[in-house]
């Protein structure tokens, strides 16, 4: 699957994902060695390569004051790295080889001469440097837990050419206590610059991008509930080109051909191609997936459906989805249970494998909240236990060296969409948080820059600053929190200008200036 984007400054570059062939693909760190190299070649052998690595594939220097420093306080590549003599393909990430053997040279940064030695030279293939003669950064992922990140990383979208502009307009001479006379909607736009490289693949028509094999995703839908698209006015023409669907054509294939019993919903691509509404015989390379569910439909019948879909070949029909052995029931869950599809935790677990390959951390641990309120797993412990790592993936990439701590903010998280739903992390018999992390409230404190704590004095002080409004909000909240009265959500609205922020910085400092 390859990519194009095009940077800030117009030029075009491209992400690329292969995947090799299982005879190509390298398993040791042998054959990792002969496609990726990460140190300089003998200058004397190899001089043109040499030059090329010097000139093209060296990071930096950095230091906290580059780019690459700015979110983690380090470098988010991990320049530069030690010195070692063997390449190890063992962990999560490769650490290739880069032997302390004095080629490089050395950079003037910021008045130091810098040893720009194997430390710093980016992962390369020495053919495709000396065919393409640019930077080429080659990487090797040794599984494919790192998948979706690839996808994720290649499919973002190139964000280096957007530009905000916001209008500010001279409002200085208002009159002191008067409101900010501006819409702050309006005032903001969204734009995109393109420069003439990216124009001209528009005008040409050129692809964006390529993917093979082609994934296909296949409509999961209860009877009658199909999507259609339709222009307003023209409902009936789109419900006439719209009767089948690749769902019923499915049913429709099993019942014309009974050889084909046997084929999965999704395998059917495999042999067949989609046209007019009907598969016809192929051998076309393409992936089916079922269309995702909402995250809230887990309990319900688009689920059950689903499940079926996942598990039964021979329907020919929706009310063939819900008979099993010649009963019909009344419901999908029904013949799932018929079937002995969710008797077990077999079903979560099929279901939480799926999630933690496809979902980022973030939305996994969400879904795997709602999944805990709305299934009731029987042992949700021991699926944490099981799905931790993958659950808290990005904070455990994100500190490397205190694993409790992730799994502690993933907890949080996975907290914080249970309350939602009015249930607790003990009511799961999930570890519970250890005090320090507790709430949303800590986070906003510790992205605040510190500024100092009040005193009780001083924040009474700026309480009576709050006008009638801003008190009435503050008093409702402070309540809240003292426990004087049961509201927990409070929207707080009003022109720009106006205060907001003033109260809520107010709330996080009165209750810190208290020890909460
Ligand atoms: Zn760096």
């Amino acid at each position: 699957m390859t990519v194009r984007e095009f940077q800030g400054r117009g030029l075009t570059h491209s992400h690329g994902l292969f995947i090799m062939k299982p005879q190509d693909t390298p398993s040791n760190e042998q054959e990792v060695d002969k496609i990726i190299w990460a140190f300089y070649p003998d200058p004397e052998e190899f001089p043109e390569l040499f030059n090329l690595v010097r000139t093209l594939m060296v990071h930096g220097p950095c230091d906290d004051s580059s780019d690459c420093h700015k979110k983690q306080g380090k470098c988010k590549h991990g320049f530069p790295f030690e010195f070692r003599d063997y390449t190890d393909i063992t962990g999560k990430r490769p650490l290739y080889r880069r032997p302390n053997d004095g080629r490089g040279f050395y950079k003037n940064f910021k008045g130091k001469l810098i040893s720009m030695d194997n430390r710093w030279v980016v992962p390369y293939n020495p053919v495709i440097l000396l065919r393409y003669r640019g930077h080429v950064n080659i990487m090797y992922s040794p599984s494919t837990s790192a998948c979706k990140y690839f996808y994720g990383y290649l499919l973002k979208g190139s964000y280096g050419n957007r530009v905000n502009v916001s209008i500010v307009q001279k409002n200085q001479n208002r009159p002191p206590g008067e409101p900010y006379d501006h819409d702050e909607v309006k005032e903001f736009k969204e734009m995109k610059h393109m420069g003439a490289y990216e124009a001209h693949y528009y005008i040409m028509a050129y692809s964006q991008a390529h993917m093979y094999p082609t994934v296909q995703v296949l409509p999961v839908y209860e009877e009658f509930k199909q999507t259609i698209i339709y222009v307003e006015g023209q409902e009936e023409v789109a419900l006439e080109r719209h009767e089948g669907s690749k769902l019923t054509a499915w049913f429709e294939l099993n019942q014309r051909r009974g050889i084909h019993r046997g084929k999965l919903y999704t395998d059917v691509v495999k042999y067949y191609k989609y046209e007019n509404n009907i598969w016809r015989p192929s051998n076309t390379h393409t992936i089916g997936r079922l269309s995702p569910l909402a995250a809230t439909a887990f309990n319900s019948e688009p689920y059950h459906l689903r499940l079926l879909l996942c598990n039964r070949t021979d329907v020919t029909s929706f009310q063939d989805l819900r008979t099993v052995n010649g009963v019909v029931h009344e419901t999908y869950k029904g013949s799932c249970a018929a079937l002995n599809l969710i008797e077990d935790e077999g079903e979560i677990r099929l279901l939480m494998d799926e999630l933690a390959f496809e979902q980022f951390p973030r939305l996994f641990r969400k879904t795997f909240a709602i999944l805990l309120s709305n299934v009731n797993p029987i042992n949700p412990g021991a699926l944490w236990d099981e799905y931790k790592e993958r659950l808290a993936e990005d904070y455990l990439h994100q500190i490397d060296d205190d694993e409790d701590l992730a799994f502690q903010l993933a907890l949080r998280d996975i907290l914080e969409v249970l309350q939602e739903f009015g249930k607790s992390l003990e009511d799961y018999n999930l570890p519970a948080l250890d005090g320090i992390i507790l709430t949303r409230h800590n986070r906003v404190i510790e992205d605040e820059p510190q500024q100092g704590a009040l005193t009780m004095n001083e924040a009474d002080a700026l309480v009576a600053q709050l006008n009638e409004d801003q008190r009435t909000f503050f008093n409702a909240v402070i309540n809240s929190v003292e426990n004087r009265s049961n509201e927990k959500y409070f929207f707080l609205t009003g022109p720009g200008g106006t205060g907001k922020t003033f109260t809520y910085n107010l709330l996080i400092d009165y209750l810190l200036s208290r020890g909460r």
